[in-house]
């Protein structure tokens, strides 16, 4: 019989839901045996939809159970590497998601323990790199078609922010996604990183900046910015274009009927074409085919996708990031040595 993955959820609010979904009804070869949150009745209510076990606000005792063999962590992102470094203690598969912690250091002790153990264990949920739209973007930069790439322009758009957030987070929370997908696009590395605070929205007066621009330039020479809007006050709004000697690519708009009419100057301008307002939608093909190969990946005994060192490298120039704000400077973003295990 085929192998069928026991998943246990750590955190069950937007991802945490939507992935227990996602497991349960769409990815072949795993189910999901239990759940678990900071707030019991979270977990009591994912739990009793499925008929699976609730640990409530028990996130350790469920991670220790025997019957689950992975742990798919979608709490908030300051909880991850404790929850992270508790799976790995009993040396569990681990999906974590974005980001894998909120600094380098946090990164490099999950990468320790991993090396300690000698295999890779842990999967970091950077699902840009599963969409359609970005895997052939990809694809030709490294066909060669179109020459080198030399600039990206990107933008990471998000309608508004819970309370609590922080300038910084738009760089570990929000623009983490960039920091992944850039490296990953152009094969190459980060030189060094600075953030900008620009003109301020009057989307946003809650104490956190909005907009900041992210520049990067990497050890090829390439030049990256990427305009980090937190609370646009229209829609979540992905854009990226590559640059190249010849050419350019550039991430497709997701799939949205236009619409023409007869114009009417009070209310409807003749064209329109819906904008996304939920990140849920916008990646959803994305988000599936991710848990369909992590899922397959590991019931055939190695992860393949992002690693516990491409978490690292995101943190790294997002603490590089973090640390330029307001000295007009570029900041090294410097790592450790790649270990063998992540080449
Ligand atoms: P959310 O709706 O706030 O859900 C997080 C859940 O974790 C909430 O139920 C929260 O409870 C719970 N929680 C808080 N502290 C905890 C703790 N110490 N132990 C266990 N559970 C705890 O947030 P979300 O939007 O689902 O995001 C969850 C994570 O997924 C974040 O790290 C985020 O960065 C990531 N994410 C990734 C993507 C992506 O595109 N890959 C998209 C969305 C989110 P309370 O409500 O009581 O705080």
């Amino acid at each position: 019989m085929d192998k069928i993955l026991k998943i246990g959820i750590v955190g069950c609010g937007a991802i945490g839901k939507d992935h227990c979904r996602r497991i349960m009804e769409t990815v072949p070869g795993a189910t999901v045996v239990a759940v678990s949150d900071y707030v019991a009745a979270a977990a009591d209510e994912t739990a009793a939809k499925y008929g699976i076990r609730s640990y409530g606000s028990d996130c350790k005792g469920m991670i220790a159970d025997p019957e689950v063999e992975a742990v798919v962590i979608t709490s908030i992102d300051p909880t991850h590497h404790d929850y992270v470094m508790e799976t790995l203690k009993y040396e569990k598969w681990c999906f974590c998601e974005k980001p894998l912690s909120q600094n380098a250091k946090d990164c490099e002790e999950i990468m320790a323990r991993e090396l300690e153990i000698g295999k890779k264990l842990v999967q970091v949920g950077f699902m840009r790199r599963y969409d359609r739209g970005y895997a052939e973007m990809k694809r030709i930069i490294d066909s060669g078609e179109i020459g080198a790439p030399l600039l990206i322009k990107a933008c990471h758009r998000n309608v508004s922010q819970g309370p609590g957030f922080k300038t910084e987070n738009g760089i570990t929370n929000v623009a983490i996604h960039e920091l992944d997908i850039c490296r990953w696009l152009l094969g190459d590395e980060y030189e060094d990183a600075q953030c900008v605070r620009v003109r301020q929205s009057s989307n946003s007066n809650k104490g956190y900046d909005n907009p900041q621009v992210v520049l990067l330039r990497t050890k090829k020479g390439c030049f990256i910015d990427v305009e980090v809007q937190v609370a646009d006050g229209y829609g979540y709004d992905i854009q990226c274009e590559v640059v190249c000697e010849n050419g350019t690519v550039k991430l497709p708009d997701p799939y949205a009927v236009v619409r023409r009419s007869r114009p009417d100057p009070a209310k409807d301008p003749g064209e329109t074409m819906p904008i996304m307002t939920d990140w849920k939608e916008r990646f959803i093909e994305a988000y599936d085919i991710e848990l369909i190969n992590w899922v397959a990946s590991v019931n055939a005994g190695a992860i393949t996708g992002p690693s516990a060192w491409d978490g690292y490298v995101a943190c790294v120039a997002g603490d590089a990031c973090n640390a330029s704000r307001g000295t007009s400077q570029f900041m090294k973003v410097e790592t450790i040595e790649k270990p063998e295990l992540y080449k």
